[in-house]
């Protein structure tokens, strides 16, 4: 017997059209993933991961980070399928068990093997319990299941099962432009954007010398942890003090978050069109602040036509610390540097405001000329998953 790691599609096998697609996808993720360490094969039902050196435990805890894998089975294999090498092959496995309860599942792939799934499952249960002393069957609950697959080429055996990330692999949605700034929200909404499948560039807007350095390593830190869902991400640093001190002097200040996030918006158009990428993905949840009221975020959307998800939209703020700690970004998002929107913060902020009164304070000034300059000069990093690499930026804050 031959042990391997084999992964169950789950969601993805239901996508008739699609499936050869994502499961293509999935595929390739996998070996870019973990390059070098392992071969993969696959076929509609299952995809089997072998492991170079048998580094099982190194592999799996990569693979539990990989979208689109629903479980992930160490399994035993054996092409020979005669039913008395299948006994023979279930003795030794579960003699090196203790357990004191099981079931048999059957699954037969193999339509024309001579035995059905019905008939095995008695036949093997009895087996089991005349060889190995004092086990019980328990259909209901039982310490270990049984499982036995029939191929067209070989048995699987196994006996559990790890659960996988679940979602779609990512890249089989095309690609998004997450806003990251440092808070806890942005990485988190970019985490629940890549489950269904969007591969992620970031975008930061900076305001040196109002941000620091370290509000910068903070958001490259921030990327890192989601580069690990997504192989690497690309971070597009946007200079943003100019937009912002001439926001901050020439309009009125309660409408100097509303103009600052129009402006964002653009920018974030803009990046997304030039990448290909097709939708804007951000933090924003509905009510948190003054500047996500329903009335906030629509006059800030009406500068777009991009569509803007926000899948924190319908979340409590505790909802989305627990999955900043399962993912661990809330320790670096809460690191107490400065974000260009908490400076600049008015005393006052407008909670309704008004499309009218936004567009006719933008058209004081000409700010065409300030974003296509920021633009210009914007810094791209590429930042790596750190599963890859040393952890380059822990030094950094
Ligand atoms: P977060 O916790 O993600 O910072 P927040 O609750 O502080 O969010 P805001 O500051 O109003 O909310 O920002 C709302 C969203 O706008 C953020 O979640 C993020 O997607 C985006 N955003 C805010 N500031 C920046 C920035 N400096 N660079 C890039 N995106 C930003
Ligand atoms: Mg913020």
């Amino acid at each position: 017997m031959e042990k391997i790691i084999f992964l169950k599609y789950g969601e993805l096998s239901t996508k008739k059209d699609n499936r050869n697609f994502f499961i293509k996808k999935l595929n390739e993720n996998i070996i870019n993933s973990l390059e070098g360490k392992v071969d993969v094969s696959y076929d509609y039902g299952r995809m089997f991961i072998k492991p170079h050196d048998d580094n099982f435990e190194d592999v799996i805890k990569h693979l539990q980070n990989i979208f689109g894998i629903h479980e992930i089975v160490v399994a035993y294999k054996d092409e020979d399928k005669e039913l008395e090498t299948i006994k023979n092959n279930l003795k030794s496995l579960l003699q090196e068990k203790t357990f004191q309860t099981f079931k048999v599942e059957v699954k037969r792939s193999d339509k024309k093997y001579p035995y059905d799934g019905m008939m095995l499952r008695k036949d093997l249960g009895a087996f089991i319990l005349k060889n190995i002393p004092y086990l019980k069957v328990d259909v209901n609950n039982p310490e270990i299941t049984v499982n036995v697959e029939i191929r067209l080429t070989e048995v699987l055996y196994y006996f559990e099962s790890i659960k996988g990330l679940g979602g779609y692999p990512v890249g089989t949605q095309g690609k998004g432009i997450l806003m990251l700034s440092g808070g806890i929200d942005s990485p988190v909404a970019g985490y629940l954007a890549t489950k269904r499948g969007i591969k992620l560039e970031a975008l930061y807007f900076e305001s040196p010398p109002h941000t620091s350095e370290e509000a910068l390593n903070k958001v490259k830190k921030l990327a890192q942890k989601l580069a690990i869902y997504n192989q690497d991400i690309k971070l597009h640093i946007i200079n943003f003090t100019e937009i912002q001190e001439e926001i901050y002097k020439n309009m009125p200040h309660e409408y100097l978050i509303t103009i600052m996030r129009r402006m964002m918006y653009r920018i974030g158009a803009i990046i997304a069109s030039r990448r290909g990428a097709k939708v804007l993905i951000n933090g924003e949840s509905i009510g948190q602040v003054a500047s996500q009221t329903l009335t906030s975020m629509s006059v800030v959307n009406e500068v777009v036509n991009i569509p803007v998800i926000r899948p924190l939209c319908c979340f409590d703020k505790l909802e989305i610390i627990d999955i900043a700690k399962k993912i661990d970004t809330y320790e670096t998002s809460i690191l107490p540097y400065e974000d260009c929107c908490t400076i600049f913060v008015p005393d006052h902020p407008v909670i309704n405001p008004e499309k009218e009164k936004a567009r006719e304070y933008e058209n004081r000034i000409d700010f065409d000329e300030m974003i296509y300059r920021a633009i210009k000069n914007e810094q791209v990093i590429v930042v790596k998953n750190k599963n890859q690499e040393n952890d380059e930026f822990a030094d950094l804050l």
